[in-house]
């Protein structure tokens, strides 16, 4: 019977579907499959604003077996179709779109994490379509709580674990894909398959960072440790680079000692110009806190802000003070330039949220956003800040722009993702918003460019730098992206994806029949 209900809401769109080559009556979903019109425009777009590309249908799954079900449909009918997971749509350039093929919008299903313990530790069993801020709310119910986060916590846990997930707790925990035990994964040929480092090490290690290349991940088990309650958060400001990064590559010097003597979360910005469009990544760009270029005496217009934070609970809240004055003296900022708040565990993790609801409210979030995330070395950060922040982008920024280094050994070398040679890399990302107020340089166009120039400006300075969330067009670029990693990449994409099948938005293989 529920067969028949679907076969008979499928008609009207028997003949779309069809030219992708789905067999109807074999797709006994419990979920639905849908091409109105309002579905396939959510999925046809995403953050960045600027790409589009429509699938012919969108899956809302009911289970793990809809998946499974509509992934070995593609695999097996003559003609294929492009499949491609879309977690909460928060890429910039299509990653997650399916031209002509079936969106599976994973985070439109919801299961309740599951806590367990095992020899490896505490960890929560989640959805690969759950959102962070869900993952965070389910495991606090627990005294719990994941290690490793981003920034911003509404992406889904596939959609992080498929590039990388980092904040400014990577320097100790590593990335969020550092942070996995075990992960359960459709694959290309629509096989079931949970994986880990024991088991079906290659697609456990092809998986994350994989881009949505070699399953999708419908299960993750994600490390936890007891969460903090409270957080103490510091912000300091530097007018010379040479300081400023100095003092954070020593702070994330101290991974590995014992949370006493480290703070816990390191991050940096560079602070062109103010304003919201620029702050809305920092809670620290409050009326009460205002940052005033001119009177810090920065060299070139530019100054460095460095946040930390301090995580403590009841039974350790008499020794935060002591423990921050104990690092702070090591460091070398302005000194007239500290603030410092204290606020929940949540409230800190969740940050970015109350920048994004600010943003809403003035009409400014849903503008396109041609962000460029970069890994930069540590010895070539003086010179991209030379070129970069003090040259190609003049005195106007149009969005926040972070900076922060993290360390190599933290991240699994037989993951996907591809990082600097380095012990102590950077991530550089330029958060920028394209508005139309009248404004020549904030405009797509100009940002567009603008991108591309930093591009070629590193090209041409030999500053050796990894796009993180990477875009590319040609697979020339892609396998010059990879560098080493290409052989081992391509030889996993024809052992769990041989017809490239999945995340065709990425546009790395072309599909084949
Ligand atoms: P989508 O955009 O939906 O998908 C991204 C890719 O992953 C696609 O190729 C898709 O096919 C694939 N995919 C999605 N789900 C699955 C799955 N279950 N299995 C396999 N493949 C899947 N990143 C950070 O690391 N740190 C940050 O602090 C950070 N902050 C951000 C803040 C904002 C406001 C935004 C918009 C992005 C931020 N990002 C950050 C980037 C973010 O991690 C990536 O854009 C990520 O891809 C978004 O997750 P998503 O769930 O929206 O994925």
């Amino acid at each position: 019977m529920a067969n028949l209900l679907l076969l008979l809401f499928l008609l009207p769109i028997h003949r779309s579907i069809s030219t992708v080559g789905l067999t109807l009556d074999r797709l006994g979903i419990e979920g639905r499959l849908s091409t109105d019109p309002a579905d396939v425009e959510d999925s046809s777009v995403d953050f960045g604003g600027f790409a589009r590309a429509e699938p012919v249908a969108v899956l809302h799954p009911g289970s793990v077996e809809d998946i499974v079900g509509l992934v070995r449909s593609a695999y097996e009918s003559a003609r294929g179709f492009g499949v491609s997971a879309r977690g909460h749509g928060h890429s910039i350039n299509g990653q997650a779109q399916a031209d002509g093929g079936v969106v599976i919008e994973m985070s439109r299903m919801s299961r309740r994490p599951s806590v367990g313990s095992s020899a490896q530790g505490l960890y929560a069993d989640v959805w690969g379509g759950e959102l962070w801020i869900d993952v965070l709310r389910s495991t606090l119910e627990y005294g719990l709580a994941p290690r490793s986060w981003t920034d911003y916590l509404y992406l889904s846990v596939g959609g992080t674990l498929s590039n990388g997930g980092i904040s400014g707790q990577a320097f100790n925990h590593g990335p969020q894909i550092s942070n996995v035990f075990q992960l359960d994964v459709v694959t290309g040929k629509g096989e079931l398959v949970t994986c880990s480092r024991e088991d079906n090490r290659e697609l456990f290690y092809g998986v994350l960072g994989g881009l949505g290349q070699f399953g999708i991940i419908t299960r993750a088990r994600i490390a936890l440790e007891p969460a903090p309650q409270r957080v103490r958060w510091i912000r300091v400001l530097y007018s010379k680079f040479s300081a400023f990064t100095k003092d954070q590559e020593y702070l994330i010097s101290l991974h590995g000692k014992p949370a006493s003597q480290r703070f816990d979360y390191v991050e940096g910005f560079v602070i062109v110009d103010d304003g919201l469009i620029n702050n809305w990544r920092s809670s620290f760009s409050s009326a009460r806190n205002p940052v005033k270029i001119s009177s810090l005496g920065a060299d070139g217009g530019v100054l460095y802000s460095l946040e930390m934070t301090k995580n403590y609970c009841e039974s350790t809240a008499h020794m935060v003070d002591q423990e921050v004055e104990a690092l702070m003296k090591k460091l070398h900022f302005i000194p007239s330039s500290v603030f410092t708040t204290d606020l929940p565990y949540v409230d800190f993790l969740d940050r970015v949220h109350k920048g994004e609801l600010k943003l809403r409210s003035k009409g400014l979030w849903n503008v396109p956003h041609p962000w460029l995330n970069l890994f930069v070395p540590r010895s070539q950060i003086a010179d991209f800040d030379a070129g970069v922040f003090r040259g190609i982008l003049g005195n106007k920024t149009s969005g926040p722009i972070l900076i922060y280094p993290m360390n190599k050994n933290k991240w699994d070398s037989k993951s996907s993702v591809v990082t600097p040679d380095e012990d102590v890399f950077y991530l550089v990302a330029l958060l920028r918003s394209a508005l139309d107020n009248g404004a020549e340089t904030q405009t797509l166009e100009h940002l567009t460019h603008q991108n591309q120039r930093i591009l070629s400006f590193c090209k041409e300075a030999g500053i050796k730098v990894k796009q993180y969330l990477p875009h590319y067009t040609t697979q020339e670029e892609w396998k010059d992206h990879f560098g080493d990693k290409w052989s081992i990449f391509l030889r996993r994409k024809r052992e769990f994806d041989p017809k490239c099948i999945l995340a065709p938005g990425q546009r790395i293989f072309k599909r084949s029949s």
